[in-house]
């Protein structure tokens, strides 16, 4: 707290790890040797650079950017690189200190990290979102190996930024070894990555509720975000028989009392990905109601998968969550709940999961992806996918086996997930002593 006073995201996300972890050490007191837990709150590099590049226009423009290097202990440092206005370094510390728990969790060798800039990819043109990328690779390439760091996509950052961002990195390092993942499928990139952390997240809200002799089919789920992971959320959950009823964007929300069909995700996909519009035009053109300036939450449903960004689902939302009868609330995104309404949440009975477990499945499929690149071959779409599913599958056991589940109670997957994770990257680093 001394340290980093300025940095409320990190903190939070602090918090809410050593709350889960302090009674395990307690009964586990050799976790809390050897500065076990004073390394893990402190990331082994923080880079922080200048982007200059040029506009449309032919003005100068500059831009922060940064990468976390949170740690490397169980393999090289991986996690996405966000582009969006609101990028800082509280921001990025939490995100990155959340993935190294969360890469542990998928059992892949892969450490934690994250980088971004406060670039807004919106409203620029293609050749200008390219511009910016070449200029941050240009610096960010000397820190960047298939064994040293790994970065991918995350708000802000698609495909199309991946692709320009990893093609300069080959450029420059005159080597082709994959340094990105979330890349094409014509140069390295795997089958399912884009669908893998909506899918991931919709397959871990089935184990949940399987644990509870429930199933997802019939369900009906409200969805926040509208980007990549809401997207295959959405897909996932028609697919198990579940009507998802909202979508929202920074602006705000769409109800569909009807629920989304294959025909409305396909516009809407086509509306963010191609077109890059917004949900307001989407509502108007599949004449759904708009909520300017609303979160979805006040929709009842039976699930909520929040899957836009940190915070956005807070007490007073999960209140009315409790109230309309939910049952079930998995993470797509990172950290999308604030602390007391995850309380609320645990306190209500209701199933809650961590982003950490929850949207693993990106990073898990990111992993394949390294793998599929070392081996130099391309798995089809059913083997990675039945290998996400697999995963997902490990992950909700492991919550389940570190939850200390009382007899009759919900399963506490933010002690399972937080715990299990740690265990993981703590035994490595008393392992490989201190540096
Ligand atoms: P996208 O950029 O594809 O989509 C982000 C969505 O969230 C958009 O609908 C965006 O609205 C909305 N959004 C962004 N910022 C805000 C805000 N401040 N308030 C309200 N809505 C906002 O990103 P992803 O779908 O990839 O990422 C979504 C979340 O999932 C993030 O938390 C990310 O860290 C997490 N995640 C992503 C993974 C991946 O594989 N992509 C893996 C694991 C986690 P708008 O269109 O108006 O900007």
């Amino acid at each position: 707290q001394a340290r980093d006073p300025h940095q409320p995201e990190f903190m939070q996300a602090v918090k809410e790890v050593m709350g889960c972890l302090w009674p395990f050490i307690e009964q586990n007191p050799r976790y809390g040797e050897m500065g076990l837990l004073e390394r893990l709150v402190e990331p082994e590099r923080v880079i922080q650079f200048r982007v200059s590049w040029v506009d449309d226009k032919g003005q100068v423009q500059v831009n922060r950017a940064f990468r976390i290097q949170h740690s490397s202990a169980i393999g090289p440092f991986k996690g996405g690189m966000r582009f969006h206005p609101s990028v800082n370094l509280s921001i990025l510390k939490f995100l990155a200190f959340e993935q190294t728990f969360k890469n542990a969790l998928t059992t892949l060798p892969m450490g934690g990290g994250k980088g971004g800039s406060d670039f807004d990819p919106k409203g620029k043109s293609d050749a200008e979102v390219m511009r910016f990328c070449q200029a941050l690779i240009v610096e960010l390439y000397r820190h960047l190996g298939p064994d040293t760091d790994v970065p991918a996509g995350d708000i802000g950052v698609g495909a199309r930024e991946v692709g320009f961002m990893a093609g300069m990195m080959k450029k420059l390092s005159n080597s082709s070894a994959s340094v990105f993942t979330g890349k094409g499928i014509t140069f390295g990139g795997s089958l399912i990555r884009p669908e893998a952390t909506g899918y991931g997240t919709v397959y871990f809200a089935e184990e949940m509720l399987k644990h509870m002799r429930q199933s997802l089919d019939g369900l009906t789920v409200s969805v926040s975000g509208s980007g990549n992971v809401a997207q295959y959320a959405i897909e996932k959950c028609m697919q198990m028989g579940a009507k998802v009823v909202t979508v929202s964007d920074s602006h705000g929300c769409v109800v569909d009392k009807a629920g989304f069909t294959p025909a409305k995700l396909a516009a809407l996909i086509e509306l963010k990905t191609v077109r890059r519009e917004r949900l307001e035009t989407f509502a108007k053109e599949q004449g759904l109601i708009y909520e300017a300036g609303k979160r979805p939450w006040h929709v009842p449903v039976d699930v909520a998968l929040p899957c836009a960004t940190q915070n956005e689902l807070e007490l007073e939302d999960a209140q009315t969550l409790i109230k309309n009868g939910v049952r079930c609330v998995a993470e797509g995104a990172n950290m999308p709940t604030s602390l007391d309404a995850v309380d609320a949440f645990i306190h209500a009975g209701v199933l809650y999961a961590p982003g950490k477990a929850s949207n693993a499945g990106g990073v898990a499929v990111s992993g394949l992806e390294m793998s599929q690149n070392a081996l130099r071959l391309s798995w089809s779409r059913d083997e990675v996918e039945t290998r996400l599913h697999a995963i997902m599958r490990d992950i909700h056991e492991s919550c389940v086996r570190y939850s200390d589940q009382t007899p009759g109670k919900p399963v506490n997957y933010l002690n399972g997930a937080n715990i299990a994770g740690f265990v993981k990257v703590a035994d490595a680093m008393l392992q490989q002593g201190v540096y």
